[in-house]
């Protein structure tokens, strides 16, 4: 079977620097905070051009505790786009706010600048848009209305991991930026982990406190916080992977671009569109079919893996009901839930595997076409 990502085939292309990591953390048995989170925490804020990297426990706290940080609580309205991980909404629900829905644009699956302004309201407080399958929302157009109505803008970058726009990494354009290291994202940890990168050393310094209990010094508590800190045995194997992220980033770009000359011209698919001023990571390849459960099972019969992300837009979860949404709110988010198919990608992928993937994909099409 060709699996969706493959964490075992990129754990033993760099065994010896990850076992000899993890070692150097036993040996010093510094779990919490200490020189690994610090040395991961100036890589990262390097690699992506920010002037702070803050690392936390998971994405979704990383979100949480940034909204709040920037004032985002109880009677907010906070925007975002339904088709996403529930985390995007989760974590706005946790900081006391409520989520409210804007709907994608059909081509990119990111959130539409057009449709946001008609969902403001008094009491929108912050805009969270999502770089899906790790490429970047359109920020220019999403800064300039949070510019005109004094929004926060906190980007949900877990998937886009050295994604820019215009040359500037996610995570620049708003306030801040999360990342999250779950060990199947593009920089992935062996456990949860997540980043916040911002130019605000406010916004940085709160929470560094906010992770540790509110600390400010040994048991000093200055402000309300909580136990949401990235740990040492997690930045040291981050630290080793993020050495390699740009050459597996390439790799993906390069694995995206097989792929779309191999699927070129079929009618029945449609393939990832690309924005002309977005460089796209591509944490997934994402395809369109009309016929999209019998693509998944021909796959599934060849052997190839695949995957939906996410197959019920999150104003149709149960979990999100008290919102009040019901089916054709979000047409295009509910167009693309049905539709929507992600190919095996990892910078790993062989080319012969590649190239099965391609082959099995356009059998499918034939099928349908004959
Ligand atoms: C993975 C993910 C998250 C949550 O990150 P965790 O580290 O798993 O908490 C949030 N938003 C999106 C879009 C994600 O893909």
């Amino acid at each position: 079977m060709i699996p969706l990502v493959d964490l075992k085939a990129q754990y033993h292309s760099i065994k010896p620097e990850i076992d000899a990591a993890i070692q150097r953390v036993l040996e010093s048995c510094q779990f919490i905070q200490g020189p690994e989170v610090a040395a991961f925490e100036a890589d990262f804020a390097r690699i992506n051009r920010a002037p702070h990297a803050i690392g936390l426990g998971s994405g979704t706290v990383a979100l949480q505790l940034t909204l709040e940080a920037l004032g985002v609580s109880r009677g907010d309205e906070v925007i975002t786009s339904a088709h996403t991980f529930i985390a995007t909404a989760e974590a706005i629900r946790e900081a006391g706010a409520t989520p409210v829905f804007v709907d994608i644009d059909p081509q990119t699956y990111n959130i539409d600048p057009n449709l946001i302004e008609a969902a403001i309201t008094e009491r929108t407080r912050a805009i969270v848009p999502v770089h899906l399958y790790g490429q970047s929302a359109d920020m220019p157009a999403i800064m300039a209305l949070a510019r005109r109505y004094n929004l926060v803008v906190v980007e949900d970058a877990a998937q886009a991991h050295l994604a820019t726009f215009r040359d500037t990494s996610v995570g620049l354009w708003g306030d801040a930026g999360i990342f999250s290291f779950f060990p199947a994202k593009n920089l992935g940890a062996y456990g949860d982990a997540g980043a916040v990168i911002t130019d605000n050393a406010e916004l940085a310094h709160k929470l560094r406190l906010m992770r540790d209990h509110g600390r400010d010094a040994k048991y000093v508590h200055t402000m309300r916080g909580t136990g949401a800190r990235l740990d040492a045995l997690q930045a040291a194997i981050l630290a080793v992977k993020l050495r390699h992220l740009p050459q597996w980033t390439r790799q993906r770009q390069r694995i995206a671009g097989i792929y779309r000359i191999g699927l070129q011209g079929v009618d029945s698919l449609v393939l990832p569109y690309q924005h002309a001023e977005a460089a796209h990571v591509y944490h997934l390849f994402v395809l369109r079919s009309v016929r999209r459960d019998e693509l998944q099972a021909h796959l599934k019969a060849n052997g190839i893996s695949s995957g939906i992300h996410y197959p019920v837009p999150l104003h149709l979860q149960p979990a999100l009901e008290y919102l009040g949404y019901k089916p054709g709110d979000l047409p295009h988010t509910e167009l693309a839930a049905n539709s929507i198919l992600s190919l095996p990608m990892y910078p790993e992928l062989s080319p012969a595997q590649t190239e099965t993937i391609i082959q099995a994909v356009r059998d499918f099409a034939n099928t349908l076409s004959s």
